[in-house]
């Protein structure tokens, strides 16, 4: 089964072709480089970037591939959430082409598409606990099937990915920032308490990283020798791999206190998911040693220490009912909660672009290893948008037997996507 995928959720324009699972040929065309002079997406802009090149980019994935568009079986497009007008382009250009040649249209949601990147290295082992944090969205998923997942807690106001390219903005670093302050925080040291873990003294999964944001924004006020710090490094004028250990020149003392930030901002961010999946984890399976309680938390927060949490005693998380009836309510992000629910989750999954950052890498990985479940993760390059995860989506899909007629919808940010698929016979 041949597979196109056609990602333009956002400002990647990408297409891809999967031939069975096996990835053929992919394409990507990304416009950071236009927005970057804007300091965030322009709507507009990009659904024009997207109108211009989709068609040329299509051209060269078939020809990379050695096929023509009469080989395709299956037309995959992400069919939201995202910006309509980005949206619109790859969704018009798929549904031109499907009927052309024959093939199958698949919508597929943006978000599982990211999650199930991770299946492309290593077989999903389902059911799986799945973050999602990416750009827009800090999702925690309760993943049943390539079809199926739940949503467990997401989050309140900004995505994880908003926090980091917000905080590298105030720095003046070029948009996207997330990749630069993973960088740049990978020469400094972390300072556990510089930043708070955000909204994390509760007893639910969702997340809230505006708190978080607006404390590194304070920092960054406070000190302007950061911003000059960061100017430097984004103008190239300062030697970042300076000395033997590669941490920066002592020369320039700005450098490191900007890396020291930096360092503390991922640890912060990447602990702060780590204790609300653990929250998950335990939930599903069972409490981990090792996990504390909110109390527990809330008592040693009071008592100032707020960042290490890993020695103090467990005891069970409350059970999980109340709030897999209260999941029901988002029902197009997967519909009723399967009787299934209770069977312990085997894998753990993250996905999206901050799943690229290092110490969320790290800190997932130690807790997969705590809990002894495997970890799998995209490769740092599909963590972010790209047409591969789109196609390898609609090849699971359409391997299933699903996929959809022309009515298919666009659904923009905000909205949650309609379990709408049709039942085909085979490809
Ligand atoms: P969504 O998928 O929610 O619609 P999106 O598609 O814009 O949003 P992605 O492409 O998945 O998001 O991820 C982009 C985000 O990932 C940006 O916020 C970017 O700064 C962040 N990011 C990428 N690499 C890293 C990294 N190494 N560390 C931290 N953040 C990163
Ligand atoms: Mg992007
Ligand atoms: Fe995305």
């Amino acid at each position: 089964m041949l597979c196109l995928g056609i990602e333009t959720s956002c400002d990647e324009t990408a297409l891809a072709l999967v031939r069975d699972g096996v990835v053929i040929a992919d394409v990507m065309s990304s416009q950071a480089d236009v927005h970057a002079l804007f300091g965030g997406v322009v709507p507009e802009l990009a659904s024009r970037e997207h109108y211009r090149l989709i068609g040329a980019l299509c051209d060269e994935v078939l020809r990379r591939a050695g096929v023509t568009a009469a080989d395709i079986d299956v037309v995959a497009v992400a069919r939201g959430p995202g910006l309509l007008g980005s949206l619109l382009v790859g969704m018009g250009f798929a549904k031109g082409l499907a009927p052309a040649t024959g093939a199958r249209l698949v919508g597929v949601n943006h978000l599982h598409a990211h999650l199930l990147a991770a299946g492309i290295v290593a077989e999903m082992a389902y059911p799986a606990l799945g973050l999602l944090v990416s750009g827009g969205h800090t999702h925690i998923y309760r993943m049943e099937s390539p079809r199926r997942m739940f949503l467990l807690g997401r989050t309140l106001d900004d995505a994880a990915g908003e926090a980091f390219d917000k905080v590298a903005k105030q720095l003046g670093l070029a948009y996207p920032g997330g990749r630069t302050i993973d960088e740049l925080g990978r020469k400094g040291r972390v300072n556990p308490t510089m930043f708070p873990r955000p909204y994390v003294d509760n007893d639910n999964l969702d997340f809230s990283f505006s708190g978080l944001k607006t404390a590194a924004g304070l920092v960054v006020q406070a000190n302007p020798a950061l911003i000059e710090a960061a100017r430097a490094v984004a103008d190239g004028s300062v030697d970042m791999v300076g000395s033997a250990n590669g941490a920066p020149d002592q020369a320039q003392p700005d450098v490191s206190s900007l890396c020291d930030m930096c360092a503390s901002f991922n640890h912060a961010v990447a602990d702060t998911l780590r204790i609300k999946l653990e929250r998950a984890l335990a939930r599903e399976n069972g409490p981990l040693p090792g996990t504390p309680t909110v109390a527990a938390r809330k008592k040693r927060k009071k008592s100032g220490a707020v960042a290490a949490d890993a020695s103090q005693a467990a005891s069970p998380c409350p059970p999980t009912v109340p709030e897999h009836a209260a999941l029901a309510a988002h029902a197009g992000q997967g519909g009723q909660v399967p009787d299934t629910h209770r069977v312990p989750v085997r894998a753990l999954v993250a996905a999206g672009g901050v799943a690229a950052n290092s110490y969320v890498r790290e800190a997932l990985g130690d807790l997969a290893g705590r809990a002894g479940l495997p970890l799998l993760l995209p490769t740092p390059a599909l963590c972010t948008d790209n047409g591969i995860m789109v196609a390898h989506a609609g090849w699971r899909l359409a391997s299933l037997g699903l996929g959809h007629d022309l009515a298919l919808e666009a659904i923009p940010r905000g909205r949650s996507i309609p379990d709408d698929f049709t039942m085909f016979r085979s490809v």
